[in-house]
Parts: structure tokens; sequence; C-alpha cells
């Protein structure tokens, strides 16, 4: 996901471009990890003193939505990425110390079988250190 490309998503779903909108999709492009709702608080907070959760959290939840962010839970708190690159159905192998993540293509739902139990949904995520962190 590049910014440009975001801003095009945002348009085209009806969302008004705003200056705080624009400061929170170059923040994701910048950073390329999982961020948490406190890490965009205090990225833009010395150019939005006003700024609260709730917004952040308003707009996290609109750009997950329309597909810009991609979003996990990680010590019992939400965090948000700029969507990979990689399109349709992946994973993620990530770093715990920087939070910067890397797609992987293969899914273990492939090898899994169940005749009674309904799936609806799964979520499967590696967790390590990266080569700069290790
Ligand atoms: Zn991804
Ligand atoms: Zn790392
Ligand atoms: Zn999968």
């Amino acid at each position: 996901m590049e910014v440009r490309e975001a801003l095009d998503i945002l348009k085209d779903n009806g969302y008004k471009f705003t200056r705080k909108r624009e400061m929170f999709l170059q923040l994701f492009a910048r950073e390329r990890r999982y961020l948490t709702a406190r890490d965009v608080l205090e990225h833009l907070k010395p150019t939005f003193s006003g700024l609260s959760f709730d917004t952040i959290y308003r707009n996290l939840a609109v750009f997950t939505d329309l597909g810009i962010l991609e979003e996990t839970e990680l010590d019992g708190e939400k965090r948000f990425r700029f969507s990979c690159a990689t399109s349709g159905h992946h994973h993620h192998m990530i770093c715990l110390e920087c939070g910067k993540t890397s797609a992987i293509q293969a899914c273990p739902m492939n090898e899994i079988q169940s005749d009674d139990f309904f799936i609806t949904d799964h979520k499967f995520e590696i967790y390590g250190y990266c080569q700069e962190c290790h």
C-alpha cells in the first residue's frame, strides 16, 4: 500500500481528504510496521495538539475496513500496519522488538481438515526477531 493508493481508496469510498488523514497515512507508510493507537498518538501529537484516542480509533477502524490497514492483536493491544503489497490471503512473521513484518504466502489451513466444525476465520502469526533486532 502506498499513500497515493490509500488516498484514492478513501476518495472512492466518499471519505473526505483531510490533513490529519494524510498524516496518518504518511506515518504508516514511513514506519512499515505494526503500530498501536498510542504510537500513532505519540507521532501525531506534536502536529495535532488536540488529537484524541477517539479520533485515532475511528480513523484506524475506517482504514482497516477499507483494506488500507491490516490489524492484529498482540499482548492484548490492537496493532495496525499498512497493508502488504502481497495481494490475497497471507500471514505474517512479526518482529517482537521493532514490529517489522514480512508476509508469508503459505497458509496452515491448507493442512487442516474439519468435518464437524464449520470454520469461518482463522489467525496465524509467527513471532520472533528480525535480522536487525536479533
Ligand atoms: Zn499483510
Ligand atoms: Zn526487528
Ligand atoms: Zn491462512
